[in-house]
């Protein structure tokens, strides 16, 4: 059995920017993922926005990664030259009833260390937007787009650059905790078997899986998995939006608003869609057309001159939700042998948005637990 001192499982952003951590630090790393190239999963059904981390509950995983993750991923790009654009997001009030709350997101906003959140008057927004309905209007400045599968290529880079591999269409059959670690069996197309020191389980929608599939793991520390499907639709005209726009949310979600991309594409979306399925491999990515329907409305109401006809169905991602559809709002869940007693295992789990922006410092999270200097 070939012996390797951390197997890394799956290689979507948060898997590789673990992997490539572990891996400048000095740590002999393979990154085994069953498709056959990187971030093929959920991190490339994403709104690729980098989120500044207005909304999270305050003391939150999710809070704190999110504004730290944040301010690492800008760095990242500026000094390796990956497209990105701090565009700023406007969260605008169509309605009285909804001004009110402009502030107590910007005070929620500020307890969570993002400071630099403005109120702005309707004029003050249409002045920057304007195309905008709206009677006020916060800006959040240091929300942005990046080019998600650049920066993920930039992370690959760094892996092998530091002595690491990865393994494509290598799916974990099963691992089996050891004395001094893990025994790892390894399928696909050129089946291994590994021994490691350290397990890292970054499977994303699939991570209840594996860690189900882990020999010695204690299942009551295993979460259930629920599925929220997130549909988009594309704008065949082009939006008249240099700022991403959200509505004010409503309870259960952040409402229908407006990515673009970094080529000016708008798309809306993602909606919440609970979809039943038995395992990952049938879930169903397709967006129906249907749902279009309670995209305009919703849509109009800060983007009146959005066209008829012009909502095309896009693509879709699903949420890894560990907590079920009453419940909805989850954490991250990063656990390391003080949760779960198995030395040298680390679970991440319901690694939904803003795991993208939270990269690089989930990476951070996962080295501390592992013991490895910064
Ligand atoms: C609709 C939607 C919109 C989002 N928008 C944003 C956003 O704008 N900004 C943001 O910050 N975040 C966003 N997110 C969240 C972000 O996309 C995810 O948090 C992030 O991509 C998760 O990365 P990951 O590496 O954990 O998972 P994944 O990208 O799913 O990677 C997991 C990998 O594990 C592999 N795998 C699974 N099982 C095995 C196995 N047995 N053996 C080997 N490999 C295996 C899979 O093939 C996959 O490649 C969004 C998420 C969704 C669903």
């Amino acid at each position: 059995m070939d012996k390797v001192e951390c197997v890394v499982i799956g290689a979507g952003v948060v898997g590789l920017a673990a992997a490539r951590r572990l891996a400048q630090a000095g740590i002999e790393v393979i990154v085994a993922e069953a498709a056959g190239d990187i971030g093929t999963g959920t991190s490339s059904r994403n709104s690729e926005v980098i989120h500044a981390g207005i909304y999270y509950p305050a003391g939150s995983l999710m809070a704190r990664l999110c504004v730290a993750g944040k301010q690492a991923l800008y760095s990242y790009c500026d000094e390796r030259g990956i497209p990105y654009r701090r565009c700023g997001k406007l969260i605008v009030a169509t309605a009285d009833n909804e001004r009110d709350k402009l502030a107590s997101i910007k005070a929620h906003a500020q307890a969570n260390g993002v400071g630099d959140m403005q109120v702005l008057t309707g004029a003050e927004a249409r002045a920057r937007e304007p195309a905008l309905n709206c009677v006020g209007a916060l800006l959040s400045p240091s929300t942005g787009i990046v080019d998600s599968h650049a920066y993920m290529l930039a992370l690959r880079g760094e892996i092998e650059d530091a002595g690491g591999a990865l393994a494509f269409h290598a799916p974990l059959v099963r691992a089996k905790a050891v004395s001094d670690g893990f025994e790892v069996e390894i399928g696909g197309e050129a089946p291994m078997a590994l021994h490691c020191r350290m397990l890292v389980n970054s499977a994303g929608l699939s991570a209840p899986a594996v860690a189900r599939a882990i020999g010695g793991m204690p299942t009551d520390r295993i979460p259930a998995s629920y599925y929220a499907k997130g549909n988009y639709f594309s704008c065949s005209t082009r939006a008249p939006f240099s700022h991403l726009i959200y509505p004010v949310p409503e309870p259960g979600g952040l409402g229908v608003h407006l990515t673009i991309d970094l080529g000016g594409q708008a798309k809306f979306g993602p909606d919440v869609e609970w979809v039943d399925s038995p395992d990952v491999a049938s879930l169903d990515y397709a967006v129906d057309p249907a749902r279009a329907e309670r995209f305009y409305p919703a849509i109009r109401r800060y983007w009146p001159a959005l066209p008829d006809g012009a909502l095309t169905p896009s693509y879709s991602g699903v949420r890894p939700k560990i907590v079920p559809p009453a419940i909805a709002r989850q954490d991250f869940v990063i656990q390391g042998p003080q949760d779960h007693g198995l030395a040298g295992l680390i679970n991440l789990f319901g690694i939904e948005s803003p795991g993208l922006t939270s990269s690089l410092a989930i990476a951070d999270e996962v080295a501390r637990i592992a013991g490895v200097a910064a």
